[in-house]
């Protein structure tokens, strides 16, 4: 398998070529991005994170930023699908048992397995790890009946990672983490979402319904989910989320910042939207927020890989912040691109609609903004 570099090299060459070919069709047609997938998981990006035991490469955060941000460039869908593949992944590797972590990650490495993350319960909302679902007892193994209201990859998955309350625990944060391979008795997905952006991530509700779940299936110790939400999904996915969301804003910076320069006015002597002063302003505030959400994106990095005590606070509220950048960067460019903007010829407006998603995604901006007052004042976050 490549090494990190390799698998860099790699995404960058089929995010460049393949992802932005396919980007538009996959939005309009709203359908799962299978070929992109299948060339980023021959390549050993889906294997980037999975350690080298395994066969993967061994990545950093760093290096996932790397990738997701390109992603998101060029098919902010294929990067969330990714994405989720890598928190997925990322959990069987920490906490999953050697036969669990022997059956899954090596096919994962070679792109033979994808994985998501199944958290989010309609009873619970955003504040999707406080499951309100139980794995009910029956001899030795559970029943799981949960309703998931919002899934990536709903049922293009190999595996759902899927959280559920211990039966009868007082504690909305004790809580499990169970592996639940696709083709279950009792999993279905439950039709489609049809979200405003990233048409293609194929988001759907799933339902289980007794599916039984042995403590084989468990990822990590019992009662132990909501540490590993924190340790593991926690950083993975809010840096994930930051990445792609600064990979949508470079794209929509790099695009108008060439409209404005060819968008030429007859009636003024050919002078380009580009010589006029407020539209500099404009490309002026654009970079700037895009470069210091990147700045605090990669400082957030350097923290978390540093095992740094303050990263919690960044790791919070890189996501609420790279989505603001990224919102604030992608409207002034749609002002700026006018009715070319407007309509579906550039892709701007495609970037616009998936620039929606980051301040949604649980935990939502405001949220995370809620736990940063806390923490800096000292108060418990649940
Ligand atoms: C494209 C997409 C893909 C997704 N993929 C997955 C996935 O793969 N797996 C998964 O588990 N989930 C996934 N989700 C679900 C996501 O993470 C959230 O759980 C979901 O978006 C929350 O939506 P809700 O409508 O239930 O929010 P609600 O809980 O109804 O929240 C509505 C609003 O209330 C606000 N609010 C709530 N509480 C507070 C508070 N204390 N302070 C301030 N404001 C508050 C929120 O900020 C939000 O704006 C996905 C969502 C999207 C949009």
């Amino acid at each position: 398998m490549p090494d990190v570099h390799g698998v860099l090299e790699a995404n960058e060459a089929i995010s460049r070529n393949q992802l932005a070919s396919r980007a538009d069709e996959i939005d309009q047609a709203r359908r799962f991005p299978r070929e992109n997938l299948e060339a980023l998981g021959k390549a050993g990006v889906l294997g980037l994170l999975i350690p080298a035991q395994f066969g993967g490469a061994g990545g950093s955060l760093a290096d996932m930023s790397r990738v997701l941000g390109m992603q998101g460039q060029h098919c902010p869908s294929t990067a969330m699908v990714t994405l989720m593949h890598f928190c997925a992944m990322s959990v069987v590797a920490a906490q999953g048992s050697d036969s669990q972590k022997q059956q899954i990650l090596p096919a994962a490495a070679r792109g033979g397995h994808i994985g998501t993350l199944a958290f989010s319960e309609a009873g619970s909302g955003g504040h999707f790890y406080t499951p309100v679902s139980e794995a009910r007892s029956n001899g030795s193994s559970k029943l799981l009946t949960a309703s998931k209201s919002f899934v990536t990859s709903a049922g293009e998955a190999d595996s759902y990672v899927v959280s559920t309350r211990r039966a009868g625990s007082s504690s909305p944060t004790d809580l499990n983490l169970y592996f639940v391979a696709k083709g279950t008795k009792g999993l279905s997905t439950q039709g489609r979402f049809e979200g405003l952006g990233l048409a293609g991530n194929a988001s759907a509700p799933m339902s289980l319904v007794d599916v039984v779940v042995t403590d084989d299936a468990r990822l990590g110790s019992e009662g132990g989910g909501f540490q590993t939400m924190l340790e593991v999904v926690l950083p993975h996915f809010q840096i994930g989320v930051a990445s792609i969301s600064l990979g949508i804003a470079t794209a929509a910076f790099r695009m108008i910042t060439t409209r404005v320069g060819v968008r030429k006015y007859e009636q003024a002597g050919g002078a380009a939207l580009s010589s006029i002063p407020r539209v500099q302003y404009l490309v002026a505030e654009m970079a700037v927020d895009l470069n210091a959400a990147n700045a605090y994106l990669n400082e957030t990095i350097r923290k978390a890989m540093a095992g740094d005590p303050a990263a919690m606070v960044d790791i919070l509220g890189v996501k609420a912040k790279a989505a603001e950048a990224c919102l604030g960067v992608v409207s002034r460019a749609m002002t700026l691109g006018g009715g070319w903007a407007f309509g579906k010829r550039g892709g701007l407006e495609r970037m616009f609609r998936d620039a929606q998603a980051a301040s949604v995604m649980a935990p939502s901006s405001d949220v995370l903004k809620d736990f940063i007052g806390k923490a800096c004042l000292g108060l418990p976050l649940f």
